[in-house]
């Protein structure tokens, strides 16, 4: 029987899926925002494999103003599995604040974090009502 490496220490050459690194990036902006808007603890799962399957990545809390926020990063075209839609919705059902969340929605995070909305439904209506920008506002210090 002949053993092939199978790369540098043994593992296998195939590059980590693509949305890996954009996740990576998008996580560090959240967490830097969550920082920016006066949240002082976060945790998240370092290593999810010996943890429930499906627990939202970060969970984000402000102590100070009592607001608790779970959020489950994606990258722009991450898949979301039925176990982490399964925790978002049950954490919704129990009265949590609890979103997906991709690059591209940085508005809606920061709309949850500071409270303006307590969810993607409220954010998308506001947005109809034109009652916030699509993006980025805080920038413009709304
Ligand atoms: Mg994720």
């Amino acid at each position: 029987m002949t053993v092939r490496p199978r790369g540098r220490f043994g593992h296998s050459q195939n590059p980590a899926p693509r949305d890996q690194g954009d996740e990576t990036g998008w996580q560090r902006q959240v967490l830097d925002l969550a920082r920016l808007v006066g949240y002082r603890l976060a945790y998240h799962t370092h290593d999810s494999r010996r943890s429930a399957a499906g627990f939202p990545d970060l969970v984000i809390l402000n102590p100070r103003d009592g607001r608790l926020v779970f959020l489950e990063l994606k990258a722009e075209r991450g898949r979301t599995s039925p176990e982490q839609l399964a925790w978002i919705a049950g954490l919704q059902a129990c009265g949590q604040v609890a979103e997906i969340v991709k690059p591209s929605d940085i508005g809606l995070v920061h709309a949850l974090l500071t409270g303006l909305v307590d969810s993607r439904m409220e954010w998308e209506a506001a947005l109809l009502a034109g009652l916030v920008d699509s993006r980025m506002e805080w920038e413009a210090g709304t």
